[in-house]
């Protein structure tokens, strides 16, 4: 199977969309993003936490601090963010692969992380099984476990009201969930099994 980055970023849902139906045990699972500046445009800062290595590599960007084509490395625990020196330049862009190699052994483990702008103090820490679904668990397009796990974060941080530090009492604000899309993605991909299992159960046709 072939996929275009360019083609697939241009119209999915959210950041860290993987690219190809592979999520078993050892696959190398290619996720797309595309960052974008805007006028009043955040997309905030976090960290991510992963039990399995992953890479960077930039497909293209404007007003980055990525050059194209520049590939990373990232340590199990690692900050991210838009990637885009300014956010509000509505000509800043990226389009960014984020490249997982899913654990052999089917047990991964990963936590979101939000820590104070002022003072750095964590906030919030959402850790979660991210081991890959199951074939058997009855949908025909599997979730993807960081994309679940990174919406339950962004709503612990927004519900829970985790934008004010106890520390030192700084206002960090709510968590930008838009820009990421992980709800979105979510609910579609809830929403087309429901849809595949409607018509399984509609029985064979008259
Ligand atoms: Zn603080």
């Amino acid at each position: 199977m072939k996929a275009n980055v360019y083609e697939r970023m241009a119209k999915g849902a959210a950041q860290l969309m993987p690219l190809f139906p592979y999520d078993y045990p050892g696959s190398i699972v290619p996720c797309g993003n595309v960052l974008i500046g805007g006028r009043d445009q955040s997309y905030g800062q976090f960290y991510h936490w992963n039990t399995v290595s992953e890479v960077v590599v930039c497909y293209g960007a404007h007003n980055s601090p990525l050059a194209p084509a520049q590939i990373i490395a990232t340590k199990n625990l690692h900050g991210v963010n838009s990637r885009l020196a300014d956010e509000t330049d509505p000509d800043a862009c990226a389009v960014i692969v984020v490249t997982q190699h899913q654990a052999e052994d089917g047990h991964q483990t990963e936590a979101m992380i939000a820590r104070c702008a002022n003072c750095k103090n964590e906030l919030i820490r959402h850790e979660y099984d991210s081991s890959p679904p199951k074939d058997e668990d009855g949908t025909v397009v599997h979730q993807f476990p960081t994309t679940v796990g990174s919406a339950q974060f962004a709503d612990l941080h927004n519900v829970v009201g985790g934008g004010l530090c106890p520390h030192c009492g700084h206002d960090n604000g709510g968590f930008p969930v838009a820009a990421w899309g992980w709800h979105r993605q979510v609910r579609q991909t809830d929403a087309t099994n429901r849809a595949y299992r409607a018509l399984k159960d509609s029985g064979p046709a008259a």
